[in-house]
């Protein structure tokens, strides 16, 4: 028997302003993709901003469906956009932020299993990870260099073959 241990690790900025201006715009363009949430049915918009090398952002907000399975999470829809429009252009990061008039959020949103999953392959497809900024408006915000650190056992399509 063998005993492995994983051990991740994140910046936490207790406020926006202490990141670099890169950073600081792409959580800003974050709090704006929240405008365009659909979510009338939870009434817990999130918004995903990517920054791709060319300096291009991509705006993403949470878009939910009465059949609640239909809908989708803010950084999928973000992520698949660029799969389908810019997977040329690299992203450098990817900044997320979540708001609700229903309570007050005292910490960073974080992405579901299935954004992660979707996460790690974007990364592996541009062959480089990005950074995620998880920004909980007036408050922290907790910076991850790539995905693979949350999630070590994602799914990669070499465990499709025999070849591994
Ligand atoms: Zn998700």
């Amino acid at each position: 028997m063998t005993k492995h241990e994983i051990k991740i690790s994140f910046k936490e900025y207790d406020t926006v302003e202490e990141l670099n201006a890169e950073d600081h715009n792409l959580c800003q363009e974050a709090v704006k993709a929240l405008a365009s949430s659909h979510s009338p049915y939870s009434k817990f918009r999130v918004g995903a901003a990517l920054l791709l090398k060319s300096g291009k952002v991509i705006h993403a907000s949470n878009q939910e469906n009465v059949a609640y399975p239909s809908g989708l999470c803010a950084e999928r829809v973000a992520l698949f956009h660029w799969g389908t429009s810019h997977a040329d252009d690299p992203i450098v990061a990817m900044a997320v932020t979540a708001k609700t008039d229903d309570f007050e959020l005292l910490k960073p949103v974080t992405s579901c299993g299935a954004c992660l999953q979707v996460m790690a392959e974007c990364e592996k497809r541009q062959n480089s990870p990005f950074k995620m900024l998880l920004y909980c408006i007036g408050g922290p915000v907790w910076a991850i260099d790539g995905v693979h650190s949350l999630m070590p056992f994602m799914f990669f399509e070499d465990r499709l073959s025999q070849a591994v």
